[in-house]
C-alpha cells in the first residue's frame, strides 16, 4: 500500500514563538484526532531541532525544505544531508518551484540530492511540474516527463520506490489557482506510467505521488480522491492549524 501523506511547506514564514505555537498545536491535534494520512512538515531550517524536541514521539515528520547537492564544506549557507541524518530528520524537500526559480536549481542538481538523500537514509520530496507558458503549449507532459527521468532515472528500483514526488504545476503555487482533479489526475498517472515503463508496474505503484498548488479545505478531499494521487504538498494553507487539519482530515 502507498503511503498517504499531508505535507506541509511553511517557506519563509514565521518568527520562532509563532513556529513553536503551530508545532505545538500541530503535535496535539496529531495526538488527539486519528489521521488516515502520515503528517509532515518542513519548516525552515533554523527550526527543524525544535521540531524534532516538539515531536517527540515521532507522530508528524521532519523535513528541510532543501539541501546541498554536495556532501560537506565550503558551502556557504547549505544544509547537508548527513546534517539531517544527524538530527533525525525524515528527509528533504528537493527541486521546490521557488528553489529552481530563485536559486538555479535543476533536474541535474535535484538528481545529486535525491541520491545523497537516499544515501543517508532521508526521504527524498522530489517536486517537479510544469510552468503556465509550458502548459499553454501543450508541452505539459514531455516536461514533467523529462524532469522525472532526469532527476530519478538514475536510482535502482529499491531507490525509487522510497522517493516521494511532489507534482506541483507552477502556475497553481500561491496563486490561489488549483488544477482540476481531473488536470492532476492526468499527471499523476503520467507520472506513474513513466515510472511503470521503466521500473515494471508493481514498483510503479509503491511510489507515493502528491499535488501540490493551493490546496485548501474545500477541494483537498476531491484531489485527494483521485487514484493516482496520494497526497498533497501544502503551502499557504499549511500555516494555520485550523486550515491545516481540514486538509488533513480530506482523507477521513
Ligand atoms: C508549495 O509551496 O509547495 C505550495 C503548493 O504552495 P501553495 O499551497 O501555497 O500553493
Amino acid at each position: 500500500m502507498r503511503r498517504k501523506i499531508v505535507a506541509g511547506n511553511w517557506k519563509m514564514n514565521k518568527n520562532v514563538i509563532d513556529a513553536q505555537k503551530l508545532m505545538t498545536e500541530l503535535r496535539d491535534y496529531k495526538n488527539n484526532n486519528t489521521t488516515n494520512c502520515e503528517v509532515w512538515i518542513a519548516p525552515p531550517a533554523m527550526y527543524l531541532m525544535m521540531a524534532k524536541d516538539i515531536f517527540e514521539k515521532d507522530e508528524i515528520g521532519v523535513f528541510s525544505q532543501d539541501m546541498s547537492e554536495f556532501e560537506s564544506g565550503a558551502y556557504t549557507g547549505e544544509l547537508s544531508a548527513d546534517m539531517l541524518e544527524s538530527i533525525d530528520a525524515t528527509g528533504s524537500l528537493i527541486g521546490h518551484s521557488e528553489r529552481r526559480q530563485y536559486h538555479g536549481e535543476n533536474d541535474e542538481s535535484c538528481n545529486k540530492k535525491v541520491k545523497l538523500a537516499l544515501d543517508k537514509g532521508l526521504i527524498p520530496v522530489y517536486c517537479n511540474g510544469e510552468t503556465l507558458e509550458q502548459r499553454k503549449a501543450g508541452q505539459h507532459l514531455d516536461v514533467v516527463k523529462t524532469q522525472t527521468e532526469t532527476a530519478l532515472f538514475t536510482l535502482s528500483a529499491e531507490e525509487i520506490k522510497k522517493v516521494v514526488i511532489a507534482y506541483e504545476p507552477v502556475w497553481a503555487i500561491g496563486t490561489g489557482e488549483t488544477a482540476s482533479p481531473e488536470q492532476a489526475q492526468e499527471i499523476h498517472a503520467h507520472i506513474r506510467g513513466i515510472i511503470a515503463q521503466k521500473y515494471g508496474q508493481e514498483v510503479a505503484d509503491e511510489v507515493s505521488i502528491l499535488y501540490g498548488g493551493s490546496v485548501k479545505p474545500d477541494n483537498a478531499k476531491e484531489i485527494f480522491s483521485q487514484p493516482d494521487i496520494d497526497g498533497g504538498l501544502i503551502g499557504g494553507a499549511a500555516l494555520k492549524i485550523e486550515d491545516f487539519s481540514k486538509i488533513i482530515e480530506g482523507f477521513n
